[in-house]
């Protein structure tokens, strides 16, 4: 990495909690591979914080990602919003452009690019359960419609919440669970953990798999030194499981060319990752 000086740019990961974020490895690593003049750190900020780092990194000539719990709000804050911004209602990535704030959402892209790999094609025709409904969620959501999905059903502790979700991305597709248990001896392609439980060592799982009669993959956006313990629990009961470091790379390679204009190296990316991972 070059020398940090006065012309150096600063992003900024906002959220909270932020200590567990892998960002701060992945943007770092592939600024110095392209010898970048800037720097990406992880800003804990409640929501009465938000606001003023948005404006002050941006208008600095940096910018930032969001996170938990604040991707929705941050969508309010923008002067010009992508059409992933206006159709999801959340924003995971913010930069300075022509005297304005700019926003995208780069988890739809990130997500979509992820479910591909993981399963060798697009969603196309395939039953999906996503647990959660928030920012995350959201994403997830608009990449599986758009890909293709059959049907989603969308479970969330907060009922409201996902049906307010379902409204603005799903359309016929999405259909709210109300109950875990409504979920009793059905069967799905794909199960996809959006919720942040997992992120904690001590959480519960998002839902007990033995309730659904077949799942044919379970892809859990949280990322965890080794498996998540969704990813886990599925393995132990023979499903193909990943966690979200590929969406975690894919994501973070959208934001990386919003700011820089260019490409960043999936592999100097996906190598931070790995050997953060593994300590
Ligand atoms: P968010 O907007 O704050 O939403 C959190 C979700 O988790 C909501 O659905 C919430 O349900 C649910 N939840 C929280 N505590 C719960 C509990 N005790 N029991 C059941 N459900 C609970 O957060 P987000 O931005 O969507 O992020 C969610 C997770 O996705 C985080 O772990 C984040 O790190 C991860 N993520 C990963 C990537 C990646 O690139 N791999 C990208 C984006 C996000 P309620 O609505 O009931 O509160």
């Amino acid at each position: 990495m070059p020398e940090v000086t006065s012309n150096t740019r600063v992003f900024a990961l906002l959220g909270d909690p932020v200590t567990h974020s892998l960002s701060p490895t992945v943007h770092n690593s592939a600024m110095a591979d392209l010898e970048l003049d800037g720097v990406y750190v992880a800003l804990r900020s409640g929501p009465e914080d938000l606001v003023g780092f948005m404006r002050g990194l941006a208008r600095s000539g940096g910018g930032g990602n969001i996170t938990l719990p604040h991707k929705e709000k941050a969508a309010t804050v923008l002067d010009v919003s992508s059409s992933a911004v206006k159709r999801t209602g959340a924003c995971n990535t913010f930069w300075f452009s022509e005297g304005r704030i700019h926003g995208e959402n780069t988890d739809v892209e990130g997500f979509s690019k992820a479910v591909e790999v993981f399963l060798g094609s697009p969603p196309e025709g395939l039953r999906v359960l996503v647990l959660g409904a928030g920012g995350a969620a959201r994403a997830g959501l608009l990449a599986l419609v758009e890909g293709g999905a059959e049907e989603v059903h969308l479970l969330n502790r907060t009922r409201d919440r996902a049906r307010v979700v379902a409204r603005r991305i799903g359309g016929a597709k999405v259909r709210v669970v109300d109950h875990a248990r409504d979920l009793d001896g059905k069967a799905f392609d794909l199960v996809v953990n959006t919720t942040r439980l997992g992120l904690e060592p001590d959480d519960p799982l998002p839902m007990d798999l033995h309730r659904l009669s077949r799942v044919g993959g379970v892809l859990d956006v949280v990322c965890r030194c080794g498996a998540t313990p969704f990813v886990a629990a599925a393995r132990e009961l023979g499903i193909r499981a990943a966690d979200g470091s590929e969406m975690l790379i894919q994501q973070a390679a959208g934001a990386f060319q919003c700011w820089w204009g260019g490409k960043p190296s999936l592999r100097v990316m996906r190598t931070a990752l790995e050997g953060r991972l593994r300590r």
